[in-house]
Order: structure tokens, then C-alpha cells, then sequence
């Protein structure tokens, strides 16, 4: 274990019924900035406590196909057919979700990057600090769903930490589990929620489905299709439904950038999720004028895994993800 964490103060599981759906919230104490902000979570208790596990969506207030999916699944799963505690918090950060932006607008904190929070800190890291301590805490598994940003589309895959710790083991177990196609194991940065988690000794794993701010049929399904799978891996449930199918074997996957090296108009040659080669023409950047400022040429052969999709540039924004197979999951 990390330093002694506080705990909860805010709500207490043991006072929820067995097999019950329970809507509670959570408020943000200390300076937010705004009005008092209040989280919305649901805590669906089945026929035994343990184990216990976390679905958050919209840590970014961008990304929001997981938002939509655990609104519905809220409702939709019956306590009676689970086994163990599932808590869901749809909207993990509302300031930013309100503003509709990746970052809190109080602060421009990434909240993705506050993990476990600071009780006396910014806006953001005490954010961070009330879902670590209210909610992440004392749970097996998280699940956090995102959606890379509302600039680009995506190929979906599933984020786990690299690394052989036994949370390490049980995130890679879990990723596995959600029956998809590309896996990629990350070295997270410093303050990501599933870097903070592991060191808990909690599993982590963080899917991204979506892109450009949609709420899409087949982003609800692959997200829906992800929590019964993950449930099913876990034990936390003998619901048999059209996903119980057997996983194909997924890729593992690196990935490798191409930036903006001035501001701009990205017109984009290459189309998401097509094959490509080494120094391949993917799109070129235009001054305002028209001239030709950059040619945005593929790193290395691999699959367009992320595509900017916002046509405006910044030096340093990101055009252009290929995805590259490292190898079949073992
Ligand atoms: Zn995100």
C-alpha cells in the first residue's frame, strides 16, 4: 500500500442492501472554482459484496460514448443476476463534461493526469483525490472508458499497464477478456488513474471507443459488450448473452506519432483504420494562404489507429497515431 489514504467519509456500501440499485452522488468539497459540483454515481449491490468493480466514463468531458452506456447499463442490469458490488459513475468530471472539453475549465487540469489527487490541491487533483478515495478505492477491478478527444477518430483498443506485477497480470487478463481486437500495453504516465490504481495493488484497464464527441449504435454496443465480458471474466455474473462468444486473438500493439509542425489547415489523405506504408503521403499542412507548410508522412508501415479529424492545427497537436503489431497475445 501506498501512504494511509483516508477512505471514504461521503457514503458507506455496507449500509446497501444485498441485491440492490442504488443512484447516490458525491460532492466536490473545497474550492471547485463554480458552484458546488455534484458527481452522480450507481452502485448496483448483487448477492454477495465481493468482489467489487468501478466503471467510470467522462474522466475527459470530451469522450462520450462511455457516458451514454453506463446511463443505460445503470438501469438495465439486475442486481439479482450479480455477484459481487458494480458501482458506475457516468460522468467522472461534469465541470469538463459541461464545458465540453478534455480538460477541467477551472484549472485546465487534465484529470486523467491528477490521479490519486491532492486533497488541498487544484481543482482537479481534488477531484482526483474525492473519486480515489470515494470510489476507486477498496474495489478489484476499473474499467475506465474513454474516447480520445472530440478532435479525432479511433480504431477501438484497449489500454493495460505494462508490467508483471500481479495487478499488472489481472488488468492484461481483463484486457483479454473484452473479446477485442487490439490490445496495447502502456507504460502510463505519472497521475493516469490506472498508474495510480495499480500501485493499489487494483487492476486497470482503460478502453477508447469513439472520437469526434459522437454517441454512436456502435459505440454503445462495443461498450456494452465490454462490461458483460468483463463481469463474465470476473466471475460477477452467469448472464449469457449474444456477446458470450469466444475471443478472437487479439494483437498486441505499439503505436508511433506524427505532430503538427505549424499552425494550419491538415487536409487528410488517409482514412482511419486503412493499412499503410513507411513514409506513405497521410496529408499535408497549408499555411493560410494556401502555400504548403508540412507533408505528414507515416513513421512506419502499421494501420491509421487515431486520425485527426478537426481540420484547424496547432503545432503539437497530434495528426496522425499508426498502430503496429507487436505480437499475438499469449
Ligand atoms: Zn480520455
Amino acid at each position: 500500500m501506498q501512504e494511509q489514504s483516508q477512505g471514504r467519509t461521503q457514503w458507506d456500501p455496507g449500509r446497501l442492501k444485498l441485491t440492490s440499485r442504488n443512484r447516490l452522488k458525491i460532492k466536490l468539497t473545497g474550492y471547485t472554482g463554480t458552484l458546488p459540483v455534484e458527481i452522480p454515481f450507481y452502485v448496483l449491490v448483487g448477492k454477495r459484496r465481493e468482489p467489487g468493480i468501478l466503471i467510470l466514463a467522462g474522466v475527459h468531458g470530451d469522450e462520450y460514448e462511455g457516458v451514454a452506456a453506463l446511463q443505460d447499463l445503470a438501469r438495465e442490469l439486475d442486481p439479482k443476476k450479480l455477484m459481487g458490488t458494480l458501482t458506475l459513475v457516468p460522468v467522472a468530471n461534469p465541470q469538463a463534461f459541461h464545458a465540453g472539453t478534455r480538460r477541467n475549465p477551472v484549472d485546465f487540469g487534465d484529470l486523467n493526469r491528477s490521479f490519486p489527487g491532492n486533497p488541498n490541491g487544484t481543482p482537479s487533483e481534488r477531484l482526483a483525490h474525492t473519486l480515489f478515495q470515494e470510489l476507486v478505492l477498496e474495489n478489484d477491478c476499473l474499467l475506465s472508458m474513454h474516447g480520445w478527444s472530440k478532435e479525432s477518430r479511433l480504431v477501438t483498443y484497449v489500454e493495460y499497464p505494462a508490467g508483471n506485477s500481479v495487478a499488472c497480470r489481472k488488468s492484461y487478463a481483463a484486457a483479454r477478456a473484452l473479446g477485442q481486437e487490439y490490445l496495447h500495453p502502456y507504460v502510463w504516465p505519472k497521475g493516469v488513474l490506472g498508474e495510480a490504481a495499480i500501485k493499489y495493488g487494483i487492476a486497470c484497464i482503460e478502453p477508447e471507443v469513439g472520437g469526434m464527441g459522437t454517441v454512436t449504435r456502435e459505440g454503445q454496443r462495443t461498450y456494452r459488450e465490454m462490461v458483460y465480458r468483463l463481469l463474465s471474466h470476473r466471475k460477477m455474473t452467469d448472464l449469457r448473452t449474444e456477446f458470450s462468444r469466444p475471443v478472437s486473438n487479439p494483437k498486441i500493439i505499439g503505436h508511433s506519432d506524427v505532430f503538427a509542425n505549424h499552425s494550419g489547415l491538415f487536409r487528410c489523405h488517409a482514412g482511419i483504420g486503412g493499412k499503410v506504408k513507411k513514409e506513405e503521403l497521410l496529408g499535408e499542412i497549408h499555411g493560410l494562404g494556401g502555400e504548403r507548410l508540412q507533408e505528414v508522412r507515416a513513421p512506419r508501415a502499421g494501420l491509421v489507429g487515431v486520425l485527426r479529424t478537426f481540420a484547424s492545427v496547432q503545432p503539437g497537436d497530434r495528426l496522425v497515431q499508426i498502430f503496429y503489431e507487436k505480437g499475438k497475445a499469449k
